[in-house]
């Protein structure tokens, strides 16, 4: 028997919140995001949700050939851009758009041996400081590249450090336009809390989180404001059951200590799952869809939740982790993220090889 652990991929839900981002984003088309092996949900596994959109963007060679074995014909987007030479070849043979954002990328596009004529995206590093060309310079690399008889269309690109808070898109956005306004090409700026906080649009959008069902300001709103749909279920069983006393205490270091008599749950899930083990007591759960909270410390393969208030609870039951349970209740990825000082891209990306997955 298999340990009583599973994740589900919710597909529908993949497929509406897609269709939330569009929503807020109507007359641009989008990139979906799937880079991170879909934000760690599997390229193969989410892409059954996410064949509405016009294209992907990703991160490397590799998952980009995935998107094409599974049979995808539209467009590709490498969101780092190419690291050596010999990665162009497959980007002409994948058909690929890549992002240049720095003088290496277009010294190799320079040298390439090509008759298909590439498709880049220039990004201009407005203030995230991360990747892109600088303001200043970003016209004399636009300059260059479209010199390049290997380059046959420039499109724009930036990307927000402040989406999600109160700094907002302003400022970066003043500085790309003022740098682009008179170049011509299509543009592409907008990360999830861009479009569903600003209703901020271009030519194309690129939500990644938003379609995982995660808040992309959280927790000044939440999923559900935006009408965003989990996409990833965590669950697992309760396995023992232990009757506590009062002083009695509950797994390592003894951080939870019973006030009186309590009936507590042993669940199949453990950090070795993906669960975060820094997650502190009274992190929320569902037992068989009823609130309760995790007590004590994560274990490598275990937990421990409340029982005590439900009297129909045992082992057996289903706990659910984040997701949505068989009810139809929900407990919010990012509510069991915030307790763990994280965002629900790590707890997505965190979920462990060794937990099976079924896709719905
Ligand atoms: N565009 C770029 C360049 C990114 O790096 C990311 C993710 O970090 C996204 C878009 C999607 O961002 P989000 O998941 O916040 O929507």
């Amino acid at each position: 028997m298999p340990r009583p652990i599973q994740a589900t991929i919710h597909t529908q839900a993949l497929a509406h919140n897609l269709n939330q981002a569009r929503h807020h984003a109507p007359d641009a088309r989008v990139w979906a995001v799937v880079k991170a092996n879909a934000y760690g949900h599997g390229i193969e596994r989410a892409f059954a949700g996410l064949r509405g959109a016009d294209g992907f963007a990703l991160l490397d060679l590799a998952e980009a050939q995935r998107v094409r074995d599974l049979g995808w014909r539209g467009p590709i987007l490498l969101l780092e851009g190419v690291f050596e030479q010999r990665d162009l070849e497959l980007c002409s043979r994948l058909d690929l758009w890549h992002t240049v954002h720095c003088d290496q990328q277009i010294d190799m596009l320079a040298t390439h041996k090509t008759n298909v004529p590439q498709r880049v995206f220039l990004k201009m590093n407005t203030g995230m400081n991360r990747l892109g060309f600088a303001p200043g310079q970003y016209r004399s690399a636009w300059t260059r590249l479209n010199a390049l008889p290997q380059v046959d269309e420039i499109s724009h690109m930036t990307h927000f450090s402040d989406a999600d808070g109160p700094a907002g898109v302003a400022r970066q956005m003043a500085v790309f336009d003022a740098h682009t306004a008179d170049l011509p090409g299509e543009r592409t700026v907008s990360n999830s809390a861009a479009v569903l906080r600003h209703s901020l649009s271009s030519d194309w959008v690129r939500p990644g989180i938003a379609v995982y069902g995660s808040a992309p300001d959280h927790p000044a709103n939440t999923a559900a404001h935006w009408g965003l749909q989990p996409t990833m279920t965590l669950q697992a069983k309760v396995i023992a059951v232990q009757t506590l006393q009062a002083g009695d205490t509950v797994g390592y270091g003894s951080s939870y200590r019973a006030d009186g008599s309590m009936r507590i749950g042993v669940v199949a899930c453990g950090y070795a799952d993906g669960y975060p083990r820094i997650c502190p007591t009274g992190t929320p759960v569902l037992v068989d869809g009823a609130k309760s909270r995790t007590l004590g410390r994560v274990s490598m393969d275990m937990l421990s939740v409340d029982l005590s208030a439900l009297p129909e609870a045992g082992q057996g039951s289903t706990v659910t982790l984040w997701g949505r349970a068989a009810n139809g209740a929900v407990q919010p990825i990012d509510e069991v993220a915030a307790q763990a000082g994280t965002l629900a891209y790590e707890l997505m990306c965190a979920l462990a090889q060794r937990v099976p997955v079924v896709v719905e």
